[in-house]
């Protein structure tokens, strides 16, 4: 087992190597704690702040913590879980091997374990399809289009790109956007997957400990994507009312502001979303807003669970997704994982607010 194996554990080699050694997964997690409170630690790491952790000092440990922890992901079974950990591991693997294509000659010859970028194309099939250029890369359309897909900003939208003899220009930092996104395909590729019991009755402890990690999450911090076109039919129906220039009872205002906050919007954007509507005073607005995100109370607000939205008359328009939630940000959230990447155009991006470019999230 080699240390760039350990650094890299999606690469095909690496599984190889695992297989090689034959390890048996199941003996390792009843046997070696320090494995599995690794793989534990990506996958908590993931959920908790989008990376995956330090690696640990013994490659062994490292390299077979990564299949461990995607049994992990299995075992949770939650969708939100297999996305943050693909898209933490993916990222750590961009920083890694940013740094060590960026690597000094010198330092190139102490680390001969090195990642070269033509190794990462060739595990992805890219070889053929990435272009050296005078600066930066041409990409064959197919393949851009492909790692392109999922990512958010204009800037990515093939209109707006170079285009010459089917090949799309890029920019060295886009190629390794790109990069990490074949890298998150090969991460989420088969998860979650079964589990056999004798192995996942080792597990309960972490199991246990992932779901209570995720329950505790708040999903505001997750949520930064405003797609009016996901939105729950209560919350569509306040929006558009408020659109309208309807008047709004104070509890319907209360939950569409939290909600909209909830989503990650500014207090700045909801109130110019507001605005259209005579019946909401600027200065009204910002106060609920700001008192709602708890900036001007000692309690942040959250949106009202269903059964709230019920009692107040404000669940209209129920549609099958409603049977199966019991939150509006529940709602929400299965509606934005289902969602095809591409259908999720940020309200922002469309009108010039200050939504964050997601294009490398
Ligand atoms: S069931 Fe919940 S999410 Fe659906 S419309 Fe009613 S309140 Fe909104």
């Amino acid at each position: 087992m080699q240390p760039l194996h350990a650094r890299y554990p999606f690469l095909a080699a690496a599984r190889e190597a695992v297989e090689a050694a034959a390890v048996d997964l199941g003996e390792v997690v009843a046997t070696d704690d320090a494995v599995t409170q690794r793989a534990l630690e990506r996958v908590e790491r993931a959920i908790t702040d989008g990376t995956v952790g330090e690696p640990h000092r013994r490659t062994r440990v490292e390299l077979l913590s990564y299949p461990v922890a995607r049994v992990l992901v299995s075992l949770v079974d939650q969708h939100v879980c297999t996305r943050k950990y693909a898209r933490a591991e993916a990222e750590a693997a961009r920083e890694q091997f940013s740094t060590e294509f960026e690597a000094t000659t010198e330092f190139k010859s102490t680390q001969s374990q090195r990642i070269e970028l033509r190794d990462l194309l060739a595990e992805f099939d890219l070889s053929g399809s990435v272009h050296e250029a005078e600066t930066g890369y041409w990409v064959d359309v197919g393949a851009y289009l492909d790692l392109a897909a999922d990512q958010r900003g204009d800037q990515w939208r093939l209109v707006n790109r170079p285009l010459a003899d089917g090949r799309v220009r890029i920019a060295a930092e886009e190629l390794h956007v790109l990069l990490k996104q074949a890298i998150r395909h090969r991460v989420t590729d088969g998860l979650p997957f079964d589990v056999p019991d004798a192995i996942a009755s080792e597990l309960d402890e972490e199991v246990d400990h992932l779901q209570e990690v995720l329950a505790e999450l708040d999903l505001t911090r997750e949520i930064d994507t405003v797609v009016p076109e996901m939105f729950p039919p209560c919350m569509q129906a306040l929006l558009d009312q408020v659109q309208k220039g309807e008047h709004l009872e104070h509890h319907s205002r209360f939950a569409i502001a939290a909600f909209l906050t909830s989503i990650g919007m500014t207090t700045d954007e909801i109130v110019d979303l507001f605005q259209v509507n005579p019946g909401f005073g600027e200065e009204a607005t910002r106060y609920q807003v700001d008192h709602i995100r708890g900036d001007t109370s000692p309690t942040e607000y959250s949106t009202p669970a269903c059964s709230t939205m019920v009692s107040y008359g404000d669940c209209v328009n129920k549609d099958d997704l409603c049977e199966r939630i019991s939150h509006p940000m529940a709602y929400y959230e299965k509606k934005l994982d289902d969602a095809e990447d591409d259908d999720l155009v940020d309200w922002r991006e469309e009108n010039g607010e200050s939504g964050e470019d997601e294009a490398d999230a």
